[in-house]
C-alpha cells in the first residue's frame, strides 16, 4: 500500500540532508534520527562522507536498496533529476518539502507541472511541494522540520498551510493532546486533500480527522469522499480564504447572492462535514470528539459550583440547538438527599461555592443515571476550599466509566491549571469558557444526527425533457442566451411547475380581449429581452380590474419602458392571470466553479438582495436537503404562519426545489436563473411560478 510507504517506510532517504544547524535539511534529518525507531536513514549529500553522524551517499543511486520514502529538501530546480533517480531505485513515495514552485509564480508553476508529469510517468506519488513534511506518531516517523512531536493519539490533521501545521503542533505539544498523523500537503501538486480523506478514512490509528483547506481540487469528489469519511468518523474542517474571483457581474439575484463561501458551506452540510469557524473551533471540537463518546441526543445538564457561570452556560445552551435536560423527579429527589439545602436541584444543578469533590461526585453520579440526560457539562470556579485536583480526578474517573459525554469548564488560570492537566490525562476535554464547551457539545450532537439520517437519492420527477431541449436549441439558434419570460415559462412548465395563464399582446385592444378571456383581475408586464427587472422600469402593473385599466396600463408600460430603457426591443406586453394570496419566495440556480450547479432558496420579492436571508445546496439535492434549505432561513417562521395565519405549502416549495435541481442537472447549459417570485399558497394549495429567467452558456 502506498500510504504505508509514506507513513511507515522501512528505510528513508533524505535528499539534501545537512550538517548546518538552521537549515531545513538539518532539522528534517535530526527529527528523523531523534524520533527513535528501527528504520534505516540514508542522508544524501554529494559533499560529505557523513551527515549528523550517519554515513552519507553522494546520490540516491549510490544508497542501499529497499528505500520506501525519499524526502527532498534541495532547491526546486534540481528536483526533477532526483525524481528520475527515485524511478531507478524503485522509490515510489516522495515528500517534497522544498518551496519555489507554484507559490512563486509562472516559472515555479512550470517546475511543479514537470514534477507532476514525471511522477505520473514513473508511477510515483508525492506529497508537497512547499510543505512542512509528515509525522506519524504510531510508526514513529517524523519526516518534517517541525519543532517537536505531539504525543501519540487518535487525531489526524492534514493541512494546506504549513504555518497552521506548526500552530496545531504547538498546541498539541503544549496541551499534551494525542495525534496520530500530521500531514502538511503544501501545494498538493499530486497528493491532495481528497487522497487524505481516502487514506484517513481507513486509517485505524485515526478516530477523528481535522483538516485545514483553502480550496479543493475537485468539489464533487471532495463531497463524495468527505461524506464517506463522516459516516465512519468525525471530519472537522476549517476552510479559509473566501472569495475566488467570484466578482463577475451576475445577471440574476441568485448569482449576486452566491459565491465560493456559500458553495463550501452548502457542500459541508451535504457531506456531513463538521465546520470549524476558527482555529479555536478546530481544537475545541477535536478534543470533544477525541476524548468523549458521542451523545445520543441534545439534552445537556450543567453542574456548577457558581450561579453566574451556570447561567451563562444555560444561556448559551438556550441559544444553540441543544436542550437543557429536564431532570426526572427521581433524580431531583436523590440530589436533594446528597446536596445541601441551599443547592439548586434543577438544571443547572448548583452544588454551591463550598462544594468539594464528594459533592461533585454525588451530583454527577446521580445526574448521569437520568434517562433524560444525554451529556453533562461540569463547571468549576476555584474558591478557597475547592479541591480542584480531587474534583478533576473524580470527573475523570466517572467519565471513564460512563458512556455519556462529560465536558468540563474550569474557569480561571493558576488555581485550575493542575486540575485541567488531570482532566486532560483522563480524557475529559476542558474549555476555558462554558460557551466553547456548549459549541463542542452541539457539534457532537449535530454530527450524530447527520450520520444517522438515511441518505436519500435525489427524487426524479416525470418531466418533459425533450421539450426543454427544443427550447434551448431554438434560443441558441437565434443567439439568445438570456432567456426571458416566454421561453423560460415553457422550460419550467415542462418540469412540472404551475404558471399563471399568460398571453402576449401587441396592442392595447389585443390586451383587452385577452384579459376578458383570462378573467379579471389581470397583470400586465412588459416582454423585452433587454429588460431584466421589469418592475424597476415601471413595466409591471398588477390588479387591473377592467378594460379601461388594461388599456391605460398598456400605454403606461409602453411609455415607461421606452423612457427608462430607450432603444430596448419590446416584443409586446404579457397579459397574465393575477395570482392572489400566498407568500413570495425565490428559487434560484447558479454554477459554482468548484462544485457545479447550486440551488438557492429564500423569501422572495424586492428585498432578497438586501436581507440576504437565503440558503444554498449543491445540486442534485435530496428531499432532506430541500427541507433543510427551507427551514434554515431566518424568516422560516413567516412560512409556518404567524398570528393565526395559515402555514404556507412547504411541500410545494420542497418539490419545486427538487424539480429545479433536476432541471439543472439535466441541462448543464443553464448557468444562472431565478424563479422570483414563486407564489406559495396555503398548505395543500400549491405554488405558482410568477416570474422566471435563465441564462445559458454561449457555445
Ligand atoms: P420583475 O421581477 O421583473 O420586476 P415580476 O414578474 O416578478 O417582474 O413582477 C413583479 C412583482 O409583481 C412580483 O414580484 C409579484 O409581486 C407581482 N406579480 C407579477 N405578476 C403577477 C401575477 N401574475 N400575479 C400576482 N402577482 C404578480
Ligand atoms: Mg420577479
Amino acid at each position: 500500500m502506498v500510504w504505508n510507504k509514506f507513513f511507515n517506510p522501512r528505510a528513508v532517504a533524505v535528499v539534501g540532508a545537512s550538517d548546518s544547524e538552521g537549515k531545513v535539511g538539518y532539522s528534517v534529518l535530526k527529527n528523523l534520527i531523534e524520533y527513535k525507531h528501527p528504520r534505516n536513514i540514508y542522508p544524501i549529500n554529494p559533499k560529505s562522507e557523513t551527515v549528523q553522524g550517519l554515513k552519507s551517499y553522494r546520490s540516491l543511486l549510490e544508497a542501499p536498496d529497499g528505500i520506501d520514502l525519499a524526502i527532498i529538501i534541495i532547491p526546486s530546480q534540481f528536483i526533477l533529476p532526483v525524481f528520475e533517480d527515485c524511478g531507478k531505485k524503485a522509490i515510489q513515495t516522495i515528500v517534497v518539502i522544498s518551496a519555489g514552485f507554484k507559490e512563486t509564480g509562472i516559472e515555479g508553476a512550470k517546475l511543479e507541472d514537470d514534477l507532476v508529469k514525471k511522477a505520473k510517468e514513473l508511477g510515483i506519488r508525492f506529497i508537497g511541494p512547499n510543505c512542512l513534511g509528515i509525522i506519524d506518531t504510531h510508526s514513529r516517523l517524523n519526516a518534517s522540520f517541525s519543532a517537536g512531536v505531539p504525543p501519540a493519539g487518535n487525531i489526524a490533521f492534514f493541512s494546506q498551510s504549513g504555518a497552521l501545521c506548526t500552530a496545531v503542533l504547538d498546541w498539541a505539544m503544549g496541551e499534551k493532546i494525542g495525534f496520530s498523523k500530521f500531514i502538511s500537503i503544501g501545494n498538493k501538486a499530486d497528493v491532495t486533500e481528497i487522497d487524505m480523506l481516502e487514506m484517513l478514512k481507513d486509517d485505524a490509528d485515526s478516530d477523528v480527522i481535522l483538516g485545514y483547506i483553502e480550496g479543493v481540487t475537485d468539489g464533487v469528489k471532495f463531497m463524495q469522499k468527505a461524506k464517506e469519511v463522516s459516516q465512519k468518523k468525525p471530519l472537522v474542517i476549517l476552510k479559509a480564504g473566501s472569495t475566488a474571483s467570484g466578482a463577475k457581474a451576475a445577471s440574476s439575484h441568485t448569482g449576486t447572492l452566491a459565491g465560493s463561501q456559500k458553495a463550501f458551506d452548502a457542500a459541508f452540510k451535504q457531506a456531513n462535514i463538521i465546520k470549524a469557524e476558527s482555529v479555536e473551533d478546530l481544537f475545541d471540537f477535536a478534543l470533544a470528539f477525541s476524548y468523549q463518546p458521542i451523545p445520543k441526543g441534545p439534552h445537556l445538564t450543567i453542574i456548577t459550583n457558581a450561579g453566574g457561570p451556570g447561567i451563562m452556560a444555560a444561556d448559551a445552551c438556550e441559544k444553540s440547538t441543544l436542550k437543557m435536560a429536564k431532570l426526572s423527579k427521581k433524580t431531583v429527589d436523590k440530589l436533594r438527599e446528597s446536596l445541601p439545602p441551599v443547592a439548586a436541584l434543577y438544571n443547572p444543578v448548583d452544588v454551591i461555592g463550598d462544594a468539594r469533590a464528594d459533592r461533585y461526585k454525588n451530583a454527577i453520579e446521580t445526574v448521569i443515571e437520568d434517562k433524560g440526560v444525554d451529556g453533562i457539562l461540569v463547571l468549576l470556579t476555584p474558591q478557597e476550599m475547592t479541591d480542584v485536583e480531587d474534583i478533576a480526578r473524580i470527573i475523570g474517573d466517572l467519565s471513564l466509566r460512563s458512556n455519556k459525554p462529560i465536558l468540563a469548564s474550569f474557569l480561571g488560570e493558576n488555581a485550575v491549571k493542575k486540575g485541567i492537566e488531570i482532566l486532560n490525562e483522563k480524557r475529559v476535554p476542558n474549555y476555558s469558557f462554558p460557551e466553547h464547551a456548549i459549541r463542542a457539545f452541539e457539534a457532537m450532537v449535530k454530527y450524530e444526527q447527520d450520520i444517522k439520517r438515511p441518505s436519500l437519492r435525489p427524487k426524479r420527477f416525470k418531466v418533459n425533457k425533450k421539450k426543454v431541449k427544443d427550447v434551448f436549441d431554438s434560443v441558441r439558434k437565434i443567439g439568445n442566451f438570456d432567456i426571458g419570460e416566454s421561453e423560460a415559462r415553457e422550460i419550467i412548465s415542462a418540469y412540472g411547475f404551475s404558471l399563471p395563464k399568460s398571453v402576449l399582446a401587441e396592442t392595447s385592444e389585443d390586451a383587452v380581449s385577452i384579459a376578458n378571456k383570462i378573467g379579471y383581475p389581470v397583470v400586465l408586464k412588459v416582454s423585452s429581452p433587454d429588460i431584466l427587472h421589469k418592475s424597476d422600469v415601471g413595466g409591471v402593473k398588477v390588479g387591473l380590474q377592467n378594460d379601461k385599466e388594461v388599456r391605460d396600463a398598456f400605454q403606461q408600460i409602453m411609455i415607461n419602458s421606452k423612457r427608462f430603457m430607450p432603444g430596448s426591443h419590446i416584443n409586446g406586453i404579457f397579459v397574465q392571470e393575477m395570482a392572489r394570496g400566498g407568500k413570495e419566495v425565490i428559487l434560484g440556480v447558479t454554477r459554482d466553479p468548484q462544485f457545479g450547479p447550486m440551488i438557492m432558496f429564500g423569501l422572495g420579492g424586492i428585498y432578497v438582495e438586501v436581507l440576504k436571508d437565503v440558503s444554498f445546496r449543491i445540486a442534485p439535492i435530496c428531499e432532506h436537503d430541500a427541507r433543510a434549505m427551507i427551514t434554515e432561513i431566518n424568516s422560516f417562521p413567516l412560512l409556518k404562519g404567524v398570528r393565526g395565519e395559515k402555514a404556507a405549502d412547504i411541500d410545494a416549495i420542497k418539490n419545486s426545489l427538487l424539480r429545479l435541481s433536476q432541471l439543472v442537472i439535466d441541462f448543464s447549459e443553464i448557468i444562472e436563473g431565478d424563479i422570483n417570485p414563486l407564489l406559495v399558497k396555503s398548505k395543500d394549495e400549491g405554488a405558482i411560478a410568477i416570474d422566471v429567467r435563465f441564462t445559458i452558456k454561449e457555445e
